[in-house]
């Protein structure tokens, strides 16, 4: 059988809630179109004189709870494919958090790691006003994603502002914190993880403390996942990034980790564990595992092997839906990535309130209604998923496409 794309697979998740829900065909006859795409060529002059075009696209999906929300992704593999489907995934997840979003991404093919920095400023800034009247403070505003940070934030934002001729700050969130960043955004996600963990672990009697934990991922949020649980008593036994992955069953400190891989580049060899791969994580020995890379991770053919009692997905579209099935069967419960990943664009919607108002926020505030939020999120869908008799996914997804299906009708749209 042919490999789904991932477009593919949201769109048979989105079809079997509308269809679970006994929607009128008009609501997946809507959703399942991406309401807008911008493709633009970027052709850089490299520090070497040579010019490289390089495709920047964005892509709103759904706008009918408000402007469109989601992040730029800087990744040598982009495609057009996997861009809608994390679009529509934004929706989703928005929706999920109940914030006033719809749903959109975007991001360039290539491969941040080989420009250097002058080269990925031109860039960044030829895609800003290229892509400046597709985005606004009330149509459509971006944030990092893989490959992206808040330096590129920052040079997005400053090109916007002189095509604008004005200050703007909402338009783009997670910046500096000089920049009218919020406090709390660079940890957000993985302490969205952290506290859906907590729901869930209440839920399906799996504690967090003691617990043995794996994570795939040693980025933005696998960190930030890694440092919570840590703290909060669990032992992280094993780590990977794309170079490679290690494992000890007495537990990695994750702070030391960090240094480590700030130092080589790589968790790979650090001491006292066994070599595991890049995916080996996502097999190990452990209760709690946190998929925190890329998409496509769980396939038909790992999920067999899967351990975890419990799957946190920190990353967007970790499950392939035949993995889904394979580990419903096994009792493994999965908490999607359209509510466990959604702190990070929690703490951007607090960004751009506080960018709105002008008026700016403590940590401590930040979190607790980061906390607010993402309980309720969890509580929210396991309302659906237990009415429905489904599995989390999925009542997550009824969650979203409820509501945004709501707004539709009100809107006159279907
Ligand atoms: P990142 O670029 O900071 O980190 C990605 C990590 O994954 C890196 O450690 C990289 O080495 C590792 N990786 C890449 N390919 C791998 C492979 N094949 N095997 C193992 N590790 C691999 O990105 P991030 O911001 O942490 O995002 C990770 C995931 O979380 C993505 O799916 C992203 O869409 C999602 N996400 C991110 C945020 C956010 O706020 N950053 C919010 C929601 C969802």
């Amino acid at each position: 059988m042919a490999k789904l794309t991932p477009w593919e697979s949201q769109l048979i998740n989105v079809k079997n809630t509308c269809d679970l829900m006994g929607l009128e065909p008009a609501v997946y006859e809507v959703i399942s179109h991406p309401k807008a795409i911008l493709e633009v060529a970027l052709p850089l002059k490299m520090d070497d004189g040579t010019v490289k075009t390089f495709t920047g696209v964005r892509i709103h999906h759904n706008d009918a709870r408000g402007p469109t929300k989601g992040g730029i992704r800087y990744h040598p593999h982009l495609d057009m494919d996997t861009e809608m489907a994390l679009a529509a995934w934004m929706t989703w997840k928005n929706a999920v958090a109940n914030l006033p979003y719809g749903g959109a991404k975007g991001g360039i093919n290539c491969d941040p790691k080989i420009l250097s920095m002058g080269e990925l400023e031109r860039l960044t800034r030829m895609y800003a006003s290229s892509i400046a009247h597709f985005v606004g403070v009330d149509l459509d505003i971006p944030a990092p994603d893989v490959g992206t940070n808040a330096q590129i934030m920052a040079w997005f934002v400053d090109e916007y502002y002189k095509l604008l001729g004005r200050i703007t700050p909402g338009v783009i969130t997670a910046k500096p914190i000089s920049l009218g960043g919020s406090l709390g955004r660079s940890t957000a996600t993985g302490r969205g993880c952290y506290f859906v963990t907590i729901e869930a672990s209440k839920v399906y009697d799996i504690p967090i403390k003691g617990s043995k934990v794996a994570i795939q991922g040693f980025g933005n949020v696998a960190k930030s996942a890694a440092f919570n649980f840590h703290n909060a008593g669990a032992k992280i036994v094993a780590v990977s990034d794309s170079r490679g992955g290690v494992y000890n069953k007495e537990g990695i400190n994750p702070y030391k980790l960090k240094d480590y891989k700030d130092k080589n580049g790589k968790v790979s060899g650090y001491p006292g564990c066994k070599e595991i791969g890049s995916i080996g994580p996502l097999t190990a020995e452990c209760d709690i595992l946190v998929p925190a890379a890329l998409q496509n991770a769980l396939t038909g053919e790992n999920a067999g092997d899967v351990k975890a009692k419990l799957i946190i997905e920190g990353a967007n579209g970790p499950t392939l839906p035949e993995a889904d099935k394979i580990m419903e069967g096994k009792g493994i419960i999965v908490v999607p990535d359209i509510c466990a990943n959604a702190g990070g664009v929690t703490v951007s919607y607090f960004e751009w309130v506080q960018n709105r108002q002008g008026y700016y926020w403590t940590e401590d505030e930040v979190d607790q209604r980061l906390e607010r939020v993402m309980k309720k999120a969890f509580k929210d869908l396991k309302e659906q998923s237990d009415k429905y008799d489904v599995p989390l996914r999925t009542g997550a997804y009824a969650l979203a496409i409820g509501r945004v299906a709501e707004a539709m009708r009100f809107l006159g749209r279907i």
